[in-house]
């Protein structure tokens, strides 16, 4: 057996595992690097050098997040047409995730081949998309349904099962099961995990303590996430110091995940009446059909969060939610100068509607903006949490006034090995130095390729 690591060593994006055993190669997860001017570039490199697309029998995805799925219509364009196994929720995000990247890479091809014209130039290195829509719509044909603890035998001798991560909807951690000759083996494959305890999805199931291999994203290893009770307070002196001022409250927010977390906190500090009445604005197709998803799924949602629901169905006035559908409307929340909450993507702040309701909030003093993710060095978000004076939005030099400079989500702390166990949810340290024959930690830092 043998695994190859092609991407997510070193980066904080693009995971894409190999493994071979025998003669059957496949993949877990086939992510696309993001972030950073070499993206593109380290894209087509993963995927045109590594290994011949053709020569996979099968992929496993772990979740939908782009960096784990976005380079998969990549690979059926270079030739793989074998099966793509992920749980029913990650497929109906992925159809609308994957046609998503690459409408945005197309356009971003568009500007580029009409700015080198502007230029007088023939366009020639210009970077094609990785695909195109038409491609990604193709290789959603290629993905089949499994659901959480289902055993499925996509070859001779492997046996494969999905258990909730808990990270976004519909997050597996795989368990991988080699027979054939020999002792048979077991591969664990962590996804992105998510936390116990936080509002929306279930809890990560427990990571069985046996393996002979662990494979272990640890992106947010080093970090360990603020406690619900100071993330509350934030929001709540957030939208107090907004509505003091007369002014806005813009929330960037990824699509995926995120945005259903902070509808949830909001919604349930009226609840428990530490918010007045509120107005909320969801401004991105893309956060609005991830939340229409999320609502389609209630067996993966926990408890408390079906509870909410009941009680916003029941109090339709203390909470209006309203998911902005076309651009006229997204357009005429720029004339709202105050008591607006609004939820808009991208979470970074480089793309989409949230660039305009930054373009019209940034320069007023009485708006707030809460910056409530990880924030990539280079975003716009990221400058803004750094605490720039200056933002640059469509070619414009953009005033800023205020800032909520502190993250919602994450606290740098020293990434020991004891805490990342815990972030994972695993069972004690002397699991991973005991019953865990190998460990391997990606992401956690360069050098672990
Ligand atoms: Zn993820």
């Amino acid at each position: 057996m043998r695994i190859s690591f092609f991407g997510a060593a070193g980066e904080v994006a693009g995971s894409c595992t190999l493994v071979e055993t025998g003669d059957v190669r496949f993949l877990v997860d086939c992510g696309m690097f993001q972030g950073g001017r070499e993206a593109r570039s380290k894209n087509l490199r993963a995927l045109n050098f590594g290994f011949d697309a053709r020569d996979i029998d099968f992929v496993l995805l772990t979740h939908a997040h782009i960096d784990h799925s976005g380079l998969l219509p990549r690979l059926g364009v270079l030739g793989f047409r074998g099966p793509i196994y992920a749980t029913p929720a990650s497929i109906d995000l992925l159809e609308v995730l994957l046609p998503d990247s690459a409408h945005i890479q197309e356009k971003e091809s568009e500007w580029q081949l009409r700015h080198q014209h502007r230029r007088g130039k023939n366009g020639v290195g210009v970077q094609p998309p990785l695909y195109t829509v038409i491609e990604a719509q193709s290789s959603l044909g290629l993905l089949r349904p499994v659901n959480y603890g289902e055993t499925i035998h996509p070859a001779e001798n492997i046996t494969v099962r999905f258990h909730d991560a808990g990270h976004i909807l519909g997050s597996s951690w795989l368990e991988v099961t080699l027979g054939g000759e020999g002792r048979p083996r077991k591969l664990v494959f962590s996804g992105d995990l998510g936390m116990r305890k936080r509002p929306v999805l279930n809890d990560p199931e427990k990571v069985i303590p046996e393996a002979d291999v662990l494979v272990i994203e640890s992106t947010y290893g080093d970090r360990l996430h603020r406690p619900m009770p100071e993330t509350e307070d934030e929001i709540v002196a957030a939208v107090g110091r907004t509505n003091a001022c007369h002014g806005n409250l813009i929330i960037p927010s990824f699509a995926v995940g995120r945005t259903q977390e902070i509808i949830y906190i909001l919604a349930d500090l009226v609840r428990r009446e530490r918010l007045a009445p509120l107005k909320v604005y969801v401004d991105s197709p893309m956060a609005n059909a991830a939340t229409r998803i999320t609502l389609a799924h209630p067996a993966l949602l926990d408890s408390e969060t079906l509870d909410l629901l009941q009680w916003m169905e029941a109090h339709p006035n203390k909470m209006k939610l309203e998911f902005v559908a076309d651009v006229e409307g997204s357009r005429a929340l720029n004339q709202v100068r105050s008591g607006a909450i609004i939820i808009s993507a991208s979470g970074m702040c480089d793309a989409g509607r949230i660039k305009y309701h930054l373009r019209e909030n940034l320069p007023r003093s009485e708006c707030s903006v809460l910056i409530a993710g990880f924030q990539a060095s280079g975003s716009l978000g990221r400058r803004l949490v750094d605490g720039t004076r200056m933002a640059h939005i469509f070619g414009e030099a953009v005033p800023v006034r205020f800032i909520y400079r502190r993250r919602l989500s994450a606290a740098r702390r020293p990434g020991r090995a004891d805490q990342l166990a815990a972030r994972l949810s695993l069972a004690p340290t002397a699991h991973l130095r005991g019953a865990w024959r190998s460990l391997r930690l990606e992401h956690i830092r360069p050098g672990t390729r």
